[in-house]
């Protein structure tokens, strides 16, 4: 156990914190807004990085192609754009889509002349600088170097990271992520649980990492059981306000947490279900929590931990993995073809050997099957 711990970016929260520090925008003569086509605006992040920007005679383009899930090759362009454009820093507004979408489009048009697929493994050391602005409560793409993008022409994600790619300042503030309906809320809220979780158990852990992750975990855990008895009608939206910073907060500290560790298998078996059957990128990892659990526990290390973990949620770990698998509601079924297309899929993914328990090629078919079959 160490004490070690290294996180560059400044977090800066609460109410009104984009205009309240247009300043910290002085990063540049002109900006690249990186974000996805709808919320951004409606938001009103979007809005108020412009006044903020306009206040001080700074420019900006908008690039607001971001999907979910982003492919390289849009990603690819929004760097292309950035240079055309003469943009000399970059601000991601949105969930982890755009904000991983943003770290690429710093990357790419920092380096010009490189291909899409040269960001992978060529040690990229140059980024434009990045702003992070959430509109989600998940992926604490914020306040870690990672972009998760899809590969193109492959229903593949693969992660690009780079030393320089973390966000100088992560703005917090909880009114962006009031528009989101209840369905991503609890799916958002999912991943940052599972991010707390898998963090936690990390041989790579610290005790600093595990702090945050206790942090997050908690805020995290007590707004899902919240969440469990909010009807997903038209009052969704007001009755969830309340839950909006611990939201923010928990999932902010599950993203200090995996920027110390990474995740574990969580994560590469829940790409497939997002890519292929198109299910929320936090639900498709919560599904895997009892299978998380179990595994790890067959290690005494796993098994202390785990218990650690939950019991300073004040859950057993057997409530805990259940009620995550049912917030997750994943149904879908799958059959051998898809199972073993999958694995194949995933199998190289670094996450395995981050855990107590290592799973192999066979278990990670058995989980499947248990599953959705
Ligand atoms: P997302 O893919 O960024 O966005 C999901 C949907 O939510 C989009 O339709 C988006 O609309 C909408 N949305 C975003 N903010 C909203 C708001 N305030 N109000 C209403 N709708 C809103 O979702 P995410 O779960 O945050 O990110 C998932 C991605 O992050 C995946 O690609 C995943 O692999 C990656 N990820 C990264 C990390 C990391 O550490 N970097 C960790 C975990 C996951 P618009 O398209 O209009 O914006
Ligand atoms: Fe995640």
């Amino acid at each position: 156990m160490s004490f070690n711990f290294y996180m560059p970016t400044a977090i800066l929260s609460g109410e009104d914190i984009v205009r309240g520090n247009a300043g910290k925008f002085a990063l540049g003569k002109k900006a690249i807004i990186v974000c996805g086509r709808n919320s951004a605006k409606a938001c009103g992040a979007l809005d108020d990085v412009a006044a903020v920007l306009e206040g001080q005679g700074i420019g900006y383009t908008v690039f607001n192609k971001i999907m979910e899930n982003p492919l390289v090759s849009v990603c690819y362009e929004g760097g292309q754009l950035a240079i055309r454009e003469g943009c000399d820093f970059v601000i991601g507004i949105g969930g982890g889509s755009p904000l991983d979408a943003a770290k690429a489009v710093a990357a790419y048009a920092a380096n010009p002349g490189i291909q899409p697929m040269d960001i992978y493994g060529s040690d990229l050391k140059e980024s434009l600088s990045i702003l992070a602005i959430p509109t989600t409560a998940g992926t604490g793409s914020e306040v870690n170097p990672y972009s998760v993008m899809t590969l193109d022409g492959k229903n593949v994600k693969k992660t690009f990271k780079s030393p320089a790619s973390y966000p100088k300042y992560a703005f917090l503030d909880p009114k962006y992520t009031v528009s989101l309906n209840r369905n991503y809320t609890v799916s958002t809220a999912l991943d940052a649980f599972c991010h707390c979780a898998e963090s936690y158990l990390s041989p790579k852990s610290t005790e600093v990492s595990r702090a945050f992750a206790v942090m997050g975990a908690q805020k995290l855990y007590k707004s899902l059981e919240t969440l469990e008895n909010i009807a997903d009608d038209d009052n969704a939206k007001e009755a969830m306000r309340p839950l909006r910073y611990e939201l923010l907060t928990g999932a902010c500290a599950g993203g200090v947490a995996i920027n110390a560790t990474g995740t574990g298998f969580n994560h590469p078996l829940g790409y497939n279900l997002t890519l292929y059957y198109g299910i929320p990128h936090g639900r498709a990892c919560g599904v895997f929590m009892q299978e998380y659990f179990a595994y790890n526990s067959r290690t005494d290390e796993g098994k202390s931990l785990i218990d650690a973990f939950c019991s300073a949620l004040g859950r057993s770990a057997e409530t805990v993995a259940a009620k995550i698998v049912e917030w997750s509601n994943v149904t879908t079924k799958l059959t051998d073809a898809e199972i073993a297309l999958y694995i194949e899929n995933v199998k190289g993914a670094g996450n395995y050997a981050n855990s107590p328990y290592v799973i192999n090629v066979d278990e990670m078919r058995t989980i499947y099957t248990k599953l959705f079959k």
